[in-house]
């Protein structure tokens, strides 16, 4: 089988490294793909948000199968078009990818189906808007509901902030995506990431995680894309996955279905969840990235298997075969992030370090130079490992990010801390 993998961030070297797993994969390539993407597989540079463009390469190489990494090709419709010219994809139309794209669309669905998510009201204008979250109090959330990088949502402590966030969206901070704002009831709970493959009609689970989103160790700090992860996530027990998977994913992918516009791909979704009941925070219409890293390490070769399982629609007659197994993932960021930072910097040790189905470096953002590589971005490097423990699959983890020489970087030191309390 000829593959393409569309992205080039840790996720899709983790996507192409499972791929690469399996003897089914004939010729793998990845647009644009990254440094360590390379070393294991051709990488093309494409603009990978023009479909006429993806869909001409992909016929050109006698592509048989597309996975899209990203969110933002599939907001762009890049999956239909593919779709329209007879390719095999692993991902949502555009249509079915308003379930990132728009947390309004999300929140009626939701209403739709029943699915137990916070109560919400949406709005166009900033008074009705302040009067409601006077009338409801803080703790509250207020959402730009657009794509706005993980940015356009605040989640108020005070009446105050819930207001200025307001006056922030409406004045235009978050550009067309905070035009129209959505407000929700403050949830408590332990949050937990759920990974499910949908071929339109039936649901997989590939895996649970929990991430790590704020840059310092002890969850301080600002903010960041992710700074570690790990699976499985303690808190989604087969229970609670069970009943998020009834209440949640499969009422979602009927109400989905029955519209007309079927979820097709992996569906990532956020829960909290308190006293053992899920409720839904959000959904991504692709893998999460660093949980994805995780997810891969443990699914290895099938990961393939599955994701072709789904784009032909046959996930009825499809298995994950789980080993009893934990994987841990640390992210290794440049000095200043999410604040400024220097591109271009020098990475040394790579080489040193063990690669096989226990430890693996993803690359996020990197670049060859001269010989050498050197970071390109915020997230550089995913340094990933897999054990019996959890405390295990940490401990690889750590001596990895040990032997890599980049004096320009840094990374938490707690990635897991949760879940090994
Ligand atoms: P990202 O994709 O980066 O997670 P996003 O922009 O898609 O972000 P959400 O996932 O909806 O936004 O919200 C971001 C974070 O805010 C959540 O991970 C959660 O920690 C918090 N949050 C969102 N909604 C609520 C809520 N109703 N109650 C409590 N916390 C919330």
């Amino acid at each position: 089988m000829n593959i393409l993998i569309l992205g080039g961030g840790g996720r899709e070297h983790s996507l192409a490294w499972a791929a690469m797993q399996n003897p089914k994969c004939d010729r793998l390539i990845v647009a644009p793909g990254n440094a360590g993407i390379a070393a294991i597989a051709e990488c093309a540079a494409l603009d990978i948000l023009d479909g006429g463009a993806v869909v001409d390469f992909a016929q050109a190489n006698s592509i048989d199968f597309v996975i899209v990494g990203p969110e933002a090709p599939l907001a762009a419709g890049v999956a239909d078009d593919l779709r329209d010219a007879g390719l095999l994809v692993f991902g949502p139309s555009k249509a079915a990818a308003e379930l990132e794209a728009s947390k309004r669309f999300t929140k009626e669905i939701c209403d739709a189906c029943g699915a137990p998510t916070a109560a919400w009201a949406r709005f166009t204008e900033a008074e009705p808007a302040k009067a409601y979250i006077r009338e409801q109090g803080a703790p509250i959330v207020v959402k730009a509901d657009g794509l706005a990088a993980g940015k356009g949502v605040i989640v108020a402590m005070t009446e105050a902030e819930a207001l200025d966030a307001i006056d922030e969206m409406f004045g235009g901070a978050f550009g067309a995506a905070g035009t129209e704002v959505v407000i929700e009831e403050f949830m408590d709970g332990e949050e937990a990431s759920y990974f499910v493959l949908c071929d339109g009609e039936n649901v997989l689970p590939v895996g649970t995680a929990q991430d790590h989103k704020r840059v310092g160790d002890g969850d301080t700090g600002p903010n960041t894309g992710g700074m570690g992860a790990y699976s499985p996530a303690p808190v989604l027990s087969d229970a609670v996955a069970q009943r998020a998977l009834d209440k949640i994913v499969k009422p979602t992918v009927a109400e989905m279905a029955k519209r007309g516009t079927p979820y097709q791909g992996v569906l990532y979704v956020g829960l909290m969840i308190k006293d053992g009941a899920p409720r839904l925070v959000e959904y991504n219409v692709r893998f999460g990235d660093p949980e994805c890293q995780v997810l891969m390490l443990r699914l290895g070769a099938q990961a393939l298997d599955l994701m072709h399982a789904c784009a032909e629609g046959r996930l009825a007659e499809a298995q994950a075969n789980w080993a009893d197994d934990h994987a841990l993932t640390v992210v290794m960021a440049a000095n200043g992030y999410p604040g400024s930072y220097e591109k271009g910097t020098p990475i040394k040790g790579l080489d040193g370090l063990p690669e096989d189905s226990f430890n693996m470096v993803f690359h996020a953002g990197t670049a060859e130079k001269d010989g050498q590589i050197v970071a390109t971005g915020g997230r550089v490097l995913n340094v990933t490992a897999r054990g019996a423990t959890l405390a295990e699959a940490r401990d690889r983890a750590y001596a990895m990010v040990d032997g890599i020489d980049w004096p320009d970087g840094f990374c938490r030191r707690d990635i897991g801390w949760r879940a090994l309390d």
